[in-house]
């Protein structure tokens, strides 16, 4: 076996696969600096526009005022300070649960959470276009993995007929790459019926939708029904972290099994801290302000576009197809002063190849304007 790196580097660039870091030079905003130009972005899930908040910002100052810099230790030694666990009764209150608990990031959610509750022997039935997260908890759980095609619930319910052992549905409430929508009542109600249960990563429906920004699942009433409700703060919530909401028993075995929730050091306090605010402010009238800015520029980009028969969710893809003639597209954009990244395989499956648009509440009517009218450009 070889160790060369360069011929995987070749490849990638050759199949137009090459990712590279870029630099901002200023804050993430709907204005970005990068190497001395000012652009237009259209690629953060900040929908809310609260990362750049001047409430936020205050209430991270607070935080480390109050409980200092770093939290120095696990939760389960001395790390567990008072901003973690109001943070978690109030992530509870918020997801109509018994109990939540907070990981220092999304991704940590499923890699801690379906090892501790899946085994060899047991099933995890999951939508064809889960996060990646998702994918790696359920290889890393030992369960067998049954993927279905996406919101196919034909499918979905005849994986569920010979399924062995405990069985997980696994599915996001809006899909992070295409921004459509889960069927989730139906979902629940084929779990139900089937005695299996149900994870839903709420990542891009949390603050974005739904009463007080609770989800998709307090949108259709159905949060009690769901056994693991997941979500993350980096979002629309604008910091960083992910929780699980849940049942007492089920955090209680989290708290004791979960190896990326133990063996880690807990999330800065002055975060929790600063999340407790940003929880407040989503529920808030100044969260339903935000939503209706950010809902305003969804449906002007969707009629001005002809995007009518996409979701309203804050994510709007343009499907290209080609890697290539995303990465094109994509790069005309950046020279006309726009930031819109181009998704590409293995993010989504090879051929499918998009320009991902995100808005956000924070962006001006001016600049949405902008976006459409550099779209319709590329259209032309
Ligand atoms: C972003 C994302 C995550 C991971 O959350 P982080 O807080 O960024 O680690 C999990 N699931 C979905 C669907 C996501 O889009």
């Amino acid at each position: 076996m070889s160790w060369e790196i360069q011929p995987q580097l070749d490849q990638l660039r050759g199949e137009g696969l090459w990712r590279e870091l870029r630099t901002m030079d200023s804050p993430q905003g709907p204005l970005l600096e990068h190497e001395g130009r000012e652009f237009l972005n259209f690629s953060s899930n900040d929908y809310l526009g609260l990362a750049t908040s001047a409430e936020l910002k205050a209430a991270l100052h607070e935080g480390v005022e109050r409980y200092g810099a770093g939290s120095g230790a696990s939760r389960l030694v001395c790390g567990s300070l008072r901003p973690h666990a109001d943070l978690e009764a109030a992530l509870a209150d918020f997801k109509g649960a018994e109990a939540a608990l907070t990981f220092s990031s999304g991704f940590a959610v499923p890699v801690g959470t379906l090892p501790a509750l899946m085994s060899p022997g047991d099933t995890i039935l999951m939508d064809k276009l889960s996060h990646a997260c998702l994918v790696d908890a359920a290889r890393l759980s030992g369960a067998t993995l049954r993927i279905f095609p996406h919101n196919h619930l034909g499918k979905l319910e005849r994986l569920l007929k010979t399924a062995q052992g405990r069985v997980l549905i696994i599915t996001e409430s809006i899909f992070s790459m295409d921004g459509d929508a889960a069927p989730l009542r139906e979902i629940v109600e084929l779990k139900d019926r089937y005695g299996a249960w149900l994870l839903v990563d709420e990542a891009h429906a949390v603050g974005a939708l739904g009463p007080q920004g609770r989800g998709l699942a307090a949108a259709l009433g159905l949060e009690g029904r769901i056994e693991l409700q997941m979500g993350t703060l980096s979002k629309a919530l604008g910091l960083s972290g992910g929780y699980l909401a849940a049942s007492r028993q089920v955090i209680d075995l989290l708290i004791n099994r979960a190896r990326s929730f133990i063996y880690t050091t807990a999330a800065l306090p002055a975060v929790a801290h600063a999340a407790l605010r940003a929880l407040e402010l989503i529920r808030g009238a100044e969260g339903d302000r935000r939503r209706s800015l950010l809902h305003a520029h969804v449906e002007k980009v969707r009629s001005s576009l002809g995007l009518e028969h996409t979701s309203s969710s804050a994510i709007l893809p343009l499907i290209l197809g080609d890697e290539t003639a995303a990465m094109a597209a994509s790069a005309t954009l950046r020279d006309a002063g726009l930031m819109v990244p181009a998704i590409r395989f293995p993010t989504v499956a090879r051929g499918s190849a998009r320009l991902r648009i995100t808005l956000s509440a924070g962006h001006q009517p001016e600049q949405v304007a902008r976006l459409i009218e550099q779209l319709k450009l590329l259209g032309s």
